[in-house]
C-alpha cells in the first residue's frame, strides 16, 4: 500500500480527463497500483457525471448524435483500467507496456553513468516523461527542476532527505526542491519520471552538464 499520493485536485483533473499525456500516464501507473486513489478517482468521475446529467440539455447535431451512434455501434471501446488486458506477471504497469514493452529487462535503456533512462515517446510542450533504473545504493546527483518532478516508484525504493519511498509511492517535487534521491540498498530502483521543464544539476562537478541536459 503507497504511502505517497497524489492530491485531490490532481485526481479530479485525472478523472475529468484534463491531464495532457505525461501526466495521465503517471497518474493512470499510480491507480493501478493504489486501490485507495482508484477509489477516489471513481467517486470523482462520479460527481462529475452527475454534473454533467444536471446541465440543462441542448438540441444534439445530427453529426453528433450520428457520430454518438458510430461510437456506440464500434467495438473498439476503451476498457477501463481494470478490464485492461495486459501481461499480469510483469513488473511494468499496464498503462506503460504500450509505451516500454512489458519487460523491464527489454527496454532501450541508455546513459553513460551507471543510472539509466528511457525517454517516452508522449512529451507535450510542457512535460517529458521517463523510466530511470538507479542500481541498488546507487544516488542520483543532486539537482533541481525548472518545474514539478513527478515521480511514480515502480520496483524497489529511494530516499532523498525528505522522504523514503517504495513501490506503489507517487512523489511531487516542487522548483524549490532540490534533492538527491539514493536507491535503497537492497535492490534496484525503477520509476516513472515526469519532469517540467529541464532538470538543472547542482553540485559543483556536474554544473557544466547543464547547458547539455536542456
Ligand atoms: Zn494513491
Amino acid at each position: 500500500m503507497a504511502t505517497y499520493h497524489p492530491d485531490d485536485d490532481t485526481l479530479i483533473s485525472f478523472a475529468a480527463g484534463k491531464l495532457t499525456n505525461p501526466l495521465g500516464l503517471i497518474l493512470a501507473c499510480h491507480l493501478q497500483s493504489c486501490p485507495q486513489c482508484r477509489q477516489r478517482a471513481v467517486h470523482f468521475e462520479a460527481i462529475a457525471g452527475e454534473l454533467l446529467f444536471s446541465l440543462p440539455a441542448t438540441q444534439l447535431s445530427s453529426e453528433a448524435w450520428q457520430s454518438m451512434q458510430a461510437k456506440l455501434a464500434s467495438k473498439e471501446t476503451t476498457p477501463s483500467l481494470d478490464q485492461r488486458k495486459y501481461r499480469s506477471h510483469s513488473l511494468v504497469p499496464a498503462p506503460l507496456q504500450r509505451f516500454a514493452g512489458n519487460q523491464f529487462e527489454r527496454v532501450k535503456w541508455t546513459g553513460i553513468t551507471r543510472i539509466k533512462s528511457y525517454t517516452l515517446p508522449i512529451a507535450d510542450k510542457r512535460f517529458s516523461a521517463r523510466l530511470l533504473k538507479i542500481p541498488a545504493g546507487v544516488a542520483v546527483p543532486m539537482h533541481t527542476h525548472a518545474g514539478l518532478e513527478l515521480t511514480q516508484v515502480i520496483y524497489g525504493g529511494f530516499s532523498d532527505g525528505q522522504g523514503h519511498y517504495l513501490a506503489g509511492d507517487y512523489v511531487e517535487a516542487t522548483p524549490h526542491h532540490t534533492h538527491q534521491p539514493v536507491a535503497d540498498k537492497d535492490s534496484d530502483c525503477i520509476c516513472l519520471a515526469v519532469q517540467e521543464g529541464p532538470i538543472r544539476m547542482t553540485g559543483p562537478l556536474l554544473k557544466w552538464l547543464n547547458p547539455f541536459l536542456a
